[in-house]
């Protein structure tokens, strides 16, 4: 007979209306003391943990909690500090907080998106430490839920080949040597664990869903044979997510008690179905979307359950998300503008613990128990089907998605019209958000102020900023994006199909936080979006001003879209919406349109085979938005950093005119990739660090566009800081742009 557990992966940090970002900023603004912040979190962490004991659920994760990061925790954790931090203390909070946001003479260790997801990890550097056990996390907070609450919790810890894999500062064949420095560390964690009673032990290794090669698989085998060797008295759980798990017959007879794995991406189903599973494991059957907020067909998940019961006959059956629900917002319920029909078709992170449990005693006591709900679930998404966010169709029949005329053509085509200097000025679009434009768009939401007041004062900020821009003499002007909170929520308020939400953030990187829209059904243009701000920047000036997009790619990567609608069709219909504003734009007499892909990367499959399928239809996307203008139309976009050298053929496909890359967190390590490729078209690689509050001298500034000009000829590049300018003062933000000014001046006479 198979028991039946309900089991959580992780709970969001953030809070259900983001106590936990205002408590660290708080704290980084020295408006708190460490004590208040310690408080004021620990209160929240066992908040969640109570719900999630009141819901029900059998195996509460503890220990994923974080001040900013799980990866970094474990870093941390591990005595794994980059060499530029150790003259700290690797106990003390301000050390963790250094290595996350940088200082003053230390740059921030590198942030990169952890797997396919829009969350960020902190990445590890091995190179020069010498890792030892600081602190064990996972004891502390299985003590602390015990002793405050009674819980028995599950703690969760990221595991050793998911974590080196990660990392960086070694060379590929250091992978063992490194996996065995840290496994000591490992083995001590767990078994303290045991010694303080733990039973369950979630250790997360989404690497599996990747592609392994043989040698790296091996080292698998050998990593969880020694576990099982050396630690004794835990039921440790390997927690695989976002993708089928490569090599499942290997993977599921590893010497562990259980194995977990995502019955929502990837088709593990199919795996379990032909293979089978051993009989003296328990299976961690991840079916409830922990990536969306859609609300789930349980009777639909109950025939999956069923199903996968049948085909494993594991010993221990244990329902849970398809991975933590870190990625979704915390609860429906604040929700108080929302269409009824889109809001009881939803389920956040509170609400999937309830379909969890539910689900779980369908399977246990039969479904009569539960039927009413099952009901409930079915009449809310039968609602949503029949609504008009729902029922259109979803043909994408244009097929026309390249330019017609060469770049180089282009490019002389352009050049007639805007006639720009060689290594032509701008920034990426967004400038400094102070907090008057914060207080009077809430002014506005709250009714306090009207329309006409609210466009008033965004165009009074326009203004104030083109006069700046032209002072400063930057070649291609923007209007500032004074209007927008965020790049994709304000494109989800305007087009038809998107939903928005009020509370429904989560977490990006660190204290960051996202709130993307919702996409239940087809996405439609309906009418002009931006144009009315840009053709107002641009009747202010004789200069360029630049049109500024979000892209199809970053617009379906960064919204929550209904799981059962094609993805790919999704995107090329914003795509097409896309392309009437890009039009209406150009019809406005605006001469260069930018079309930002920050999240070209998100969305890449976890399994590289599907790499190919993904690029083509985000170039595919790209080009129905942009490739019916007029040569003489000069299209930019732009991506924050991220590595670029498996991606560059599609960087390539996307045929942009100008492409900005944000480059400070890169160390160096970019120009290479559009080196070796010979990149043709323009390109301008950011030139300072906008992170920090710093005013870049001109020595070095020229220091990095010599650097870049190394390999990228002087006609192709564009002078331009990194991403981001809302989040910076205006006062540091004129004085760094003026020093790029001068030292692209400079740069002009010498190249
Ligand atoms: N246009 C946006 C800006 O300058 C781009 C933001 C981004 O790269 N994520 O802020
Ligand atoms: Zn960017």
């Amino acid at each position: 007979m198979t028991t039946i557990l309900s089991s959580n992966l992780g709970y969001p940090r953030i809070g259900e209306k983001r106590e936990w970002k205002r408590a660290i900023e708080a704290f980084w603004q020295g408006d708190i003391t460490e004590k208040a912040l310690k408080d004021q979190t620990q209160k929240l962490r066992l908040d969640n943990l109570k719900k999630q004991k009141e819901q029900g659920i059998d195996l509460i994760p503890v220990g994923d909690f974080s001040f900013y990061d799980h990866v970094l925790d474990t870093a941390v954790a591990f005595n794994i500090i980059p060499k530029r931090f150790q003259h700290h203390n690797p106990s003390e909070l301000s050390t963790y907080f250094a290595i996350a946001r940088g200082e003053k003479d230390a740059v921030a260790a590198e942030m990169t998106k952890w797997f396919n997801t829009n969350y960020h990890y902190i990445v590890p550097e091995l190179n020069d430490v010498s890792p030892q056990l600081v602190e064990n996390r996972a004891l502390y907070y299985y003590q602390e839920a015990k002793e405050e609450l009674g819980i028995d919790g599950k703690p969760v810890i990221v595991g050793p080949v998911t974590f080196v894999k990660l990392a960086k500062g070694y060379q590929e064949n250091e992978l063992e040597i490194w996996i065995n420095r840290l496994l000591p560390l490992y083995e001590q964690v767990l078994t303290e664990l045991a010694e303080a009673g733990t039973r369950w032990v979630q250790i997360d290794e989404p690497i599996l869903g990747t592609n392994l090669s043989e040698k790296e698989l091996q080292l698998v085998e050998k990593v969880y044979q020694r576990l099982d060797n050396n630690v004794s008295g835990i039921q440790l759980i390997i927690q695989t997510y976002f993708e089928t798990v490569q090599h499942y017959q290997r993977i599921v007879k590893l010497p562990v008690h259980g194995i977990g794995l995502d019955f929502v991406h990837g088709d593990n189903l199919s795996l379990i179905q032909k293979y089978g599973f051993p009989a003296d494991k328990v299976l961690g059957a991840g079916i409830i979307n922990g990536r969306n907020v859609w609300r789930a067909n349980l009777e639909d998940k109950y025939q999956l359950l069923e199903a996968i019961k049948e085909a494993a006959n594991p010993q221990s059956l244990v329902v849970q998300g398809s991975c933590s629900l870190l990625h979704v917002p915390v609860t429906k319920q604040l929700e108080e503008k929302l269409d009824t029909i889109v809001k009881d078709g939803l389920s956040f992170a509170d609400e999937k613990l309830v379909e969890i449990t539910l689900l779980s005693s369908a399977i246990k006591e039969g479904k009569q128990s539960v039927a009413s709900a099952f009901e409930a679930s079915e009449n809310a998404i039968n609602r949503l089907d029949q609504s008009n966010y729902r029922n259109q169709s979803v043909e994408v029949t244009k097929q026309n998605v390249k330019r017609n005329v060469p770049f180089a053509e282009r490019k002389v085509q352009q050049q007639k019209d805007l006639n720009l200097p060689i290594l032509p000025t701008t920034t990426i679009g967004s400038l400094p958000q102070t907090t008057e434009v914060k207080r009077t768009r809430t002014k506005w939401r709250k009714g306090d102020i009207s329309d006409e007041q609210y466009n008033q004062f965004v165009q009074a900020e326009t203004r104030k900023w083109i006069q700046i821009q032209e002072d400063l003499e930057l070649d291609v002007l923007v209007h500032g994006e004074f209007e927008r909170t965020d790049m994709v929520e304000y494109f989800g308020e305007k087009l038809k199909g998107f939903a928005v939400t009020e509370y429904g953030w989560v977490q990006s990187y660190g204290s960051r936080c996202v709130k993307p829209p919702l996409l239940a059904g087809n996405v439609e243009w309906e009418k002009p979006i931006t144009v009315k701000e840009i053709a107002y920047a641009q009747s202010l000036t004789e200069k360029p001003v630049k049109g500024m997009l979000t892209g199809p790619v970053t617009i379906l990567n960064w919204s929550f879209v209904h799981e059962e609608l094609p993805r790919f069709t999704v995107q090329d219909q914003i795509g097409l919406a896309l392309e009437k504003e890009v039009l209406a734009l150009e019809e406005a007499g605006v001469k260069i349109i930018q079309v930002d892909e920050p999240a070209l990367r998100e969305g890449l499959p976890l399994d590289k085979l599907k790499w190919p399928a993904y690029f083509d239809a985000a170039v595919r996307a790209f080009g129905l938005a942009t490739s019916t203008v007029k040569p003489e139309t000069q299209i930019h976009t732009h991506m924050c950093y991220s590595e670029f050298g498996e991606i560059y053929e599609a960087i390539d496909g996307l045929d942009a005119d100008v492409i900005s890359i944000e480059t400070s967190r890169s160390h160096g390590e970019m120009v290479e990739t559009f080196e070796v490729n010979h990149y043709k078209k323009d390109i301008g690689l950011g030139v300072y660090d906008i992170h920090s509050p710093r005013v870049p001298s001109v020595a070095e500034l020229e220091v990095n566009i010599k650097r870049a000009l190394e390999t990228i000829e002087v006609e192709q590049f564009w002078i331009n800081p990194d991403c981001g300018l809302k989040t910076r003062k205006e006062a540091e933000t004129i004085a760094a742009l003026e020093k790029m000014v001068e030292a692209a001046k400079l740069a002009r006479e010498k190249y």
